[in-house]
């Protein structure tokens, strides 16, 4: 959301949106220094939450540095050491979004350090997997690495960005998965609810790829649309877009939603 306009705020309101959950995120260039991240944690944590209220919606969102920015591991320790004292504000939900880009060990190196932290703050981790071709393997490495460390139970883990090939992979070892929509490229809604299909709606969610590039910030509730015109019933829809994102997130008991939304 820090790279959108409040047009899009009002927009998801008047959609339906209950919360919306911004993950630390690559901003679509390097930050130069750890002093970047420290002014980008507190425009998640005080900031955007202020914007978001204007307009009715509660924001919540996670911290960390992003795989993608995760290569030189001097300046990932540096911020990863600034990340425990915005622990504790009122919106931060836990670690994320945190994973692999291009599978590089650099990359393996922060994301084990990450998993530590979000272990010993007892934290909720929100996972990225790749995007490139090596998507299944890094999915892979990502798995192992949470099961080799063993203190996060995979029920308090979203692995998001899941596509055809690394859904099973993820639901059969007791994660959540997350299907981002993004409008041409990726996942569409189409494939989104193929794989709802095929897998049924347990630990599944659909999350909108929703930043400075081209991206739909209604993309959940399009996909309702796409739910709707196959024939899925009203209380189906509820619990994927709805139910199953607040059950996953209220694991975190800072997650709270207006007693209308709830
Ligand atoms: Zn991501």
């Amino acid at each position: 959301m820090v790279s959108r306009t409040t047009d899009d705020y009002r927009a998801m309101v008047v959609a339906g949106c209950a919360a919306v959950c911004e993950p630390a995120f690559w901003a679509g260039f390097d930050r130069s220094s750890a002093a970047g991240f420290y002014d980008y944690f507190g425009q998640l944590t005080e900031h955007e939450p202020r914007r978001a209220a204007k307009f009715g919606l509660p924001h919540f969102c996670w911290l960390c540095i992003n795989p993608k920015e995760a290569e030189d591991v001097q300046l990932a320790q540096e911020v990863i050491a600034l990340i425990p004292q915005f622990l504790s504000r009122p919106n931060v939900l836990g670690i994320g979004e945190i994973g692999l880009n291009k599978n590089s060990r650099n990359e393996l190196k922060v994301l084990e350090l990450q998993v530590d932290l979000a272990a010993r703050q007892d934290q909720l981790v929100l996972v990225h997997t790749p995007h490139l071709e090596d998507k299944l393997k890094g999915t892979r490495l990502i798995l192992d690495v949470l099961r080799a460390d063993g203190r996060i139970p995979p029920g308090r883990c979203l692995i998001d960005h899941v596509e055809e090939h690394t859904v099973k992979l993820v639901l059969d070892r007791g994660f959540w998965g997350g299907m981002t929509l993004y409008p041409e490229s990726k996942c569409t809604a189409a494939r989104a609810v193929d794989m709802i299909e095929q897998y049924g709606g347990e630990r599944l969610w659909m999350n909108s790829a929703c930043d400075w590039g081209v991206s739909v910030p209604l993309a959940v509730p399009y996909a309702a649309q796409e739910l709707r015109r196959r024939g899925h019933d009203a209380g189906m829809i509820d619990r994927l877009i709805y139910g199953n994102p607040k059950r996953f997130l209220s694991q975190c008991a800072k997650f709270r939603l207006p007693e209308a939304a709830s």
